[in-house]
């Protein structure tokens, strides 16, 4: 059986209650990784910008209370400095890939770092900016394509799945896709997730929530729980 990442949650969450349904719905189906922005870098300064310390509480309340490992978004040094440690995975996002400062402040962590690829970087860049982390001695480090800028606006990027045989076949790192950020509608992530499993993916990292509708953030790309099962366990065949 092969093993693959799982990683999923809400894009963000307004409230512990919120948080918490999703998480114990996430740890009964066996998954041990929750991902849940509370610093969200959102394009408008008029949308909800996460719970930010508050927030961060909160996922330590649930890494204490459900024992799940937190993957969450750090958005500056001041906020690597603070928590870098105390989580289990940083995630770089996609606004960040070129932020070099920040990224050598992640390398000196000793959390697992995701850095998902700029939406308009090359593989060439995308490697380079892993290796600002790298030299700082964190190894640890797992690449997420997260879809990249087209021309149809019809989906939120363009899922570049040649990037997963790309890495493989010319670096050391682990893969993971984010089919909800690249495409930005539910319909679409299974599909997409089963297509980055059989191109050889690591794993997948995936916005799900119990009730879509309710996400305060991105709720159009949010799978339900039902989806998710499907996913799991197609994540779980021998492809
Ligand atoms: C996210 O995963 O919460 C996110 C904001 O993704 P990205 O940086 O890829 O847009
Ligand atoms: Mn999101």
């Amino acid at each position: 059986m092969s093993s693959k990442l799982i990683i999923a949650g809400p894009c963000t969450f307004g409230s512990f209650e919120e948080l918490y349904k999703n998480a114990s719905m996430l740890k009964e189906k066996g998954i041990e990784y929750i991902r849940a922005g509370v610093f969200k870098l959102r394009t408008s300064p008029d949308s909800f910008q996460g719970l930010r310390d508050e927030g961060m509480e909160m996922l330590f309340r649930i890494k204490k209370e459900l024992g799940l490992k937190i993957v969450t978004e750090l958005t500056t040094i001041e906020q690597i400095r603070k928590y870098g440690n105390l989580i289990d995975v940083i995630q770089i996002g996609t606004r960040n890939m070129y932020n070099y400062e920040l990224l050598k402040e992640a390398g000196k962590c000793k959390s697992t770092i995701i850095l998902k690829r700029g939406f308009s970087a090359t593989y060439d860049e995308w490697i380079k900016a892993a290796e600002y982390i790298r030299r700082e001695g964190n190894k640890d480090i797992i690449l997420c394509e997260r879809g990249i800028r087209g021309f149809s606006l019809e989906t939120r990027n363009v899922l570049d799945l040649q990037a997963i045989p790309y890495i493989k076949n010319n670096t050391d790192y682990r893969i993971i896709v984010d089919p909800s950020h690249a495409s930005g509608h539910s319909y679409m992530v299974e599909a997409m997730s089963k297509a980055a499993l059989a191109a050889g993916c690591d794993g997948l990292l995936i916005e799900a929530h119990y009730n879509p509708i309710e996400s305060l953030c991105d709720s159009e790309e949010a799978i339900d729980m039902d989806t998710l099962d499907r996913i799991i366990d197609y994540s779980k065949k021998d492809i």
